[in-house]
């Protein structure tokens, strides 16, 4: 059955047998709940359970039976729960955490039977090659933990950085700092195979940190070898998590303060998964902008399903989603995606950006398009400092000695 369901009971009313099999969790939404296990015909109580929260889900957790009796003590009101809800969640929850929870459910079962006396027999066997996924995907995760511990002590992180051009004049207005991770043997480790794991992980406070030390000294850099470049930004990829650390605004603002770079200068880029990362996170953005940083919202249109927050957010600049830019060639649904995302820019009066232009013909119909800005491998890769200067360098004499 599909969706949530709302299910009233009266008082003393029987919800869940243990033993039975689990078709649904609940949450309770008003009234109170017994739970109990039987121990030779007599009830045995575990706890009472009020509004607000959950019951019946360690089943639908891991396919097993009921291992405790539900029964209302008063009049209640259920909201259930799928165990499609559930699962999904828990699928994209961090090894880690599955791990501890796969632990934690194992313990309350032993619990519950040590109360009952017994096991419950009907209880299918447990999956042992899913077991052994997870613990092997929580073992890789530590491990990749501890690596990503290390390469920050032996500072291995550094920014590249790729350029973002004005589409009609081709001018570099600035550049996306992007983290690199450069191992021992000097190779790098694709920033996809750990990103994910670092902006779980508390480590990612760290790199961010350094991440944005780097980057504004790089750019204090760039400012005296580029001369004339008056306006050029460096743009950050910042985690939802980074503004919710309340040490943020306040070291970002010391390491602008000491480099004396002006604010504006300095992009922030988040996701708009933001949206859903806390007040503390969104009052940090909003103080960043009232500081004088932009604030660019990244991989537009793929992240969170409503749009609201674009009233209520300040923001300067939409990054338009490396998809879109790459099917709107081959694809009319996709072509009326850009040019609706672009009407609608122009109408809050944000800057877009489009991501990942690699072909001649993409940047001529984003050009005609009205598109202001772009980044892409057309243009460049992301390079480390030198090299980015030297592109830099080189694109102002080849426009000097074309003028
Ligand atoms: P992103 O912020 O969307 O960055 C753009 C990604 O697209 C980069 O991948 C870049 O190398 C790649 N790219 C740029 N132009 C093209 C193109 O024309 N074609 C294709 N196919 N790809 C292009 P990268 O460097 O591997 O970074 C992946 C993601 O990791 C970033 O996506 C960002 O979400 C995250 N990331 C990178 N640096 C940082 C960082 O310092 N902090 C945090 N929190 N996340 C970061
Ligand atoms: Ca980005
Ligand atoms: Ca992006």
């Amino acid at each position: 059955m599909l969706g949530n369901q709302i299910r009233t009971y009266g008082a003393n009313e029987m919800i869940l047998r243990e033993g039975d099999a689990g078709d649904w969790a609940y949450l309770i939404e008003s009234g109170r709940v017994l739970v109990f296990v039987t121990k030779d015909g007599e009830e045995v109580p575990l706890k009472i359970l009020g509004k607000g929260e959950i019951f019946g889900e360690m089943s639908m957790i891991d396919n097993s039976v009921r291992s405790a009796t539900c029964r209302t003590l008063t009049e209640v009101r259920l909201v259930t729960v799928t165990q499609d809800q559930l699962l999904d969640r828990i699928k994209s929850a961090d090894p880690i955490v599955r791990l501890l929870m796969r632990a934690l459910l194992d313990r309350l079962r032993e619990q519950n039977n040590g109360i009952r006396g017994k096991t419950l027999t009907s209880a299918p066997p447990p999956n042992p090659e899913k077991f052994d996924t997870e613990r092997r995907e929580a073992l890789e995760r530590i491990g990749l933990e501890n690596e990503l511990s290390q390469a920050l002590d032996n500072d291995e992180f550094i920014p590249h950085y790729q350029p973002i051009y004005d589409l009609r004049t081709q001018e570099i207005r600035g550049c996306e700092a992007l983290l690199r991770w450069v191992g021992k043997d000097g190779k790098i480790v694709p920033t996809g195979n750990f990103i994910d794991a670092l902006e779980q992980s508390p480590l990612i406070l760290n790199v961010g940190q350094r991440m944005i030390e780097m980057c504004v000294d790089d750019l204090v850099r760039m400012q005296s070898e580029i001369a004339g470049n008056h306006a050029f930004f460096v743009s950050v990829n910042v985690s939802g998590r980074q503004f919710a650390d309340p040490n943020f605004l306040s070291h970002l603002e010391s390491v602008r303060y000491r480099a004396g770079v002006p604010a504006d200068r300095i992009k922030l880029e988040v996701t708009e998964r933001i949206m859903t990362e806390g007040p503390l996170a969104i009052s940090s953005l909003q103080a960043c902008r009232a500081l004088g940083y932009k604030i660019a919202i990244d991989d537009f249109g793929t992240g969170f399903s409503s749009l609201q927050y674009l009233a209520s957010m300040p923001l300067h600049d939409l990054k338009l989603d490396r998809s879109f830019i790459s099917q709107m060639m081959a694809s009319e649904k996709a072509h009326s995606i850009v040019k609706t995302l672009i009407h609608l820019a122009n109408q809050l009066n944000l800057n877009l950006i489009a991501e990942g232009i690699e072909t001649r013909e993409q940047l001529f119909l984003l050009r005609n398009l009205g598109v202001q800005m772009g980044q892409g491998f057309l243009f460049s890769k992301a390079l480390p400092y030198d090299g980015f200067i030297s592109l830099m360098t080189g694109a102002a004499a080849a426009e000097k000695k074309a003028a």
